[in-house]
């Protein structure tokens, strides 16, 4: 065994040995064939050499710098998606750059805006007061709310839009109230919606958010359900990037609806429905309370 393995190392330093032989054997050869070479080929060969060496640092140097380059770039895209910038109208419908969760609540009509009206009953009241309960319900569970009016003022439809847009709302909940000129005998709940129908299943959008609220309403307040309503043409439900609905709570124009109207505690109920439907939109969105308490896209 011992001896094996002496012997083999032997071979190797004679195998190692005639390499270094072979290779100075060539470098002599060459310098001699190269001392033998006129003087202008010698320089030739020299200047050729050098410019060689001159090119393959340069082409080396560039490789660094594009390499540089293309880190410093994925970085920038890195940080743009993070900031979410760059991206302004291009915004998905359903999934907000944003981590943070805020519902926008938007009360209809306002100021010189009445809304419908029925004796001294006005359409932007009741918006108000229902809106103004279900934020504070909200509110007392940590949501973020954001309203479009607090108060009776008029603020325009592409402004409210604006609103939502800006801060990236999670959703868009406008409260309304209905009025039937020529049939004051049709009553009962709507919600309307306009966000084309996402072909993705688990993602939320204005048909699923409508349906949501339309039966939380209707099975707490007992009104009539006319269903969910497809309106394409509603500028608060157009242009809002966020699945968004107007739930027309009851028919100002219905006798029974219109008593209805006027109890504060149908209204306390109504801000209830809304409230547990953004609840019920939460779980299937999937945002849940984080540990400081904020709710958050777990996605
Ligand atoms: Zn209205």
């Amino acid at each position: 065994m011992f001896y094996r393995i002496i012997s083999r190392k032997r071979d190797k330093n004679k195998q190692s040995g005639y390499k270094m032989k072979e290779i100075s054997r060539i470098i002599r050869k060459l310098y001699n064939s190269y001392t033998k070479m006129p003087m202008k080929l010698r320089f030739l060969l020299v200047l050729t050499f050098f410019v060689l060496l001159f090119v393959f640092s340069v082409s080396i140097n560039q490789n660094v710098v594009n390499e540089e380059n293309q880190n410093n770039e994925s970085n920038n895209i890195k940080n743009g998606r993070e900031n979410g910038e760059g991206r302004p109208n291009e915004v998905d419908n359903s999934t907000p750059i944003t981590k943070e969760v805020t519902v926008v609540i938007d009360p209809g009509h306002g100021g010189e805006d009445l809304g419908a009206t029925k004796g001294d009953l006005y359409e932007k009241k009741l918006n108000l007061d229902i809106s103004l309960k279900m934020g504070k319900l909200l509110e007392d569970l940590g949501v973020n709310v954001v309203y479009t009016r607090d108060k009776d003022i008029d603020v325009g439809l592409d402004e409210r839009v604006n609103i939502a847009n800006r801060i990236n709302a999670a959703l868009f909940i406008s409260v309304h109230n209905n009025y039937m000129p020529n049939d004051a005998g049709y009553k009962g709940t709507e919600t309307l919606y306009c966000t084309p129908v996402d072909t993705d299943e688990n993602k939320m959008d204005g048909q699923k958010l409508a349906a949501i609220v339309q039966n939380k309403l209707v099975s707490t307040l007992k009104t009539v359900d006319n269903g969910t309503i497809y309106r394409p043409n509603l500028v608060v439900l157009r242009k809002t990037n966020m699945p968004a609905v107007i739930a027309e709570i009851a028919y100002m124009s219905n006798s029974s609806d219109r008593a209805k109207l006027t109890d504060e505690g149908f209204r306390q109920k109504a801000a209830e429905a809304l409230t547990e439907a953004v609840m019920e939109a939460f779980k299937f969105m999937k945002v849940e309370k984080d540990e400081s308490g904020e709710w958050m896209f777990m996605d």
